[in-house]
């Protein structure tokens, strides 16, 4: 075991889905193309213009909260943050200091520092031409920022609950909170210790754009900082960014040259008491929020007794959820409802109609399939589509369980092969196995190979 050891604390913002920004009436978009459509004074930060508190913005982080177990703030307010730079006309953001919306609260076992909202910056394009550009179709649109302890101490954890905020965003609507169109970016702050109970200067990491990034750039921290340590040198606190190309991080800027904000309240607006408004009533939030994905995966594992890794896929993905839901529904049996599971997770590429696949699942539970036969009519269904049964009869699927069609069939093959009946009846078990394939091969895998073992035992005892 190391001596050293590593430290992770998780900063995460992601844009919210509202119709319309932070403070003023301008569209969020963040699909928009064009630049410089979804703006007004406000969000183009002329000065004498007036903001406004978005309350939907403010409700989408309080039921994040909620969800999260967080306690929500009675008395909150926003801050000015000051700071120069072209995509921040104002010279300052609207963000929370002091009083953030959510404080504490718990996701993937990670304790949670706070959340809270503040505007997205306009956007800086560097690389159209000799000038810079700025689009504003950003700027102004509201931003969660989420703030975790310093309780994790390994990279693929971090990853962890940066997937799961992600997909608890997306079930709450909140936001897409896509990582590669910038709609939710992680920072991580990483730092190795070499004396238990006492934290090493931390490395912030920018410029992460997906979750292997998240973890790669944090191995690679580890890494460096302990070769530090090991050397007897310093790691300096400092703000790095990471180059996906090259796999390495690399300094951006020392924390000496790190702002001082001169945060205070933002005077143009109010102060919010949350208890005195309708809509951020603790109750109605809770009563507004969707089945959560860990409830989901709870409930799909005791109700169906599905495996673990078949759960995910449903929990992850809404398509497949939902349609296994639908396909649950329909069969009302937890034996059928599994069948029906791995024939949905390993032989369907998109969904065929309901009806079709309960069908092969009720043939196959009741031996008029083979799960071979279960297999081709499902691949027929999504080639060409089709009706499970009349394929099934018109190809001829439907197993000989027949005692009388499988005794023939049976016989035939004992006539046709004289040598393996002797070694059978000498004691060679393969011999056995090998007569049952035949079989299935002369009725086309339409017999039951079951029926066809007992039968062959019956003959030749
Ligand atoms: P700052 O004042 O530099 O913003 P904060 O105390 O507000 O620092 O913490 C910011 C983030 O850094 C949080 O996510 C926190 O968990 C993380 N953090 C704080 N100390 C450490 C540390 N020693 N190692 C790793 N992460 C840390
Ligand atoms: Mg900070």
């Amino acid at each position: 075991m190391s001596k050293y050891t590593p430290t992770i604390g998780l900063e995460i913002h992601a844009e919210l889905r509202t119709r319309t920004k932070m403070f003023c009436h301008s569209r969020n978009d963040t699909e928009e193309k064009r630049p410089n459509v979804n703006v007004c004074p406000i969000c183009m930060g002329h000065p004498g213009t007036l903001p406004v508190i978005n309350k939907e913005a403010v409700r989408q982080v309080l039921r994040i909260g909620v969800s999260v177990d967080g306690d929500l703030a009675d008395y909150t307010e926003f801050d000015r943050k000051n700071y120069f730079y072209p995509d921040i006309p104002k010279g300052y953001q609207i963000s929370q200091y002091k009083f953030p919306l959510v404080k504490g609260g718990e996701l993937t076992g990670v304790k949670l520092t706070r959340i809270h909202l503040e505007e997205d910056t306009a956007k800086s394009a560097h690389d159209k031409g000799e000038e810079s550009l700025v689009d504003f179709n950003r700027a102004g649109v509201p931003l969660m920022e989420l703030v975790t302890e310093p309780v994790i101490h390994d990279a693929g954890t971090a990853a962890k609950f940066a997937k799961e905020l992600q997909l608890l965003l997306r079930y709450l609507e909140a936001s897409d909170a896509n990582m590669e169109k910038g709609e939710m970016r992680v920072e991580a702050n990483v730092s190795v210790s070499a004396e238990s109970g006492k934290f090493g200067a931390k490395v912030e990491v920018k410029n992460l754009n997906s979750f292997k990034s998240v973890e790669k750039a944090i191995n690679y921290e580890i890494e460096r900082q302990t070769a530090l340590l090991e050397k007897g040198e310093k790691v300096i606190q400092e703000t790095r960014g990471w180059d996906e190309n090259r796999g390495e991080t690399f300094s951006q800027r020392a924390k000496e040259e790190s702002h001082d904000y001169r945060y205070f309240p933002d005077p143009d607006l109010p102060k919010l008491f949350i208890n005195e408004v309708p809509e951020f009533d603790k109750k109605s939030l809770r009563e507004s929020l969707p089945e959560l994905p860990w409830e989901k995966r709870q409930r799909l594992g005791n109700e169906y007794g599905l495996r673990d890794e078949t759960v995910e896929i449903f929990v992850r993905d809404s398509k497949w959820g939902r349609y296994f839901e639908e396909v649950a529904t329909e069969l009302q049996n937890r034996e059928l409802v599994n069948i029906a599971s791995n024939y949905i997770v390993s032989d369907l590429k998109e969904p065929i109609p309901v009806k079709e696949l309960t069908e092969v699942v009720r043939m196959l539970a009741d031996s008029r399939l083979s799960s071979r036969g279960a297999k081709d009519i499902l691949r027929i269904i999504s080639e060409e589509g089709g009706i499970a049964s009349e394929i099934a009869s018109s190809r001829n699927l439907i197993q000989k369980n027949n005692d009388e069609e499988v005794r023939k069939l049976a016989d035939k093959i004992i006539h046709e092969n004289e040598k393996a009946v002797n070694e059978y009846r000498s004691g060679k078990q393969s011999s056995l196995q090998f007569m049952i394939g035949r079989a299935m091969k002369e009725s086309k895998g339409s017999a039951n190979p079951q029926m066809l073992k007992k039968m062959f035992e019956e003959i030749l005892r």
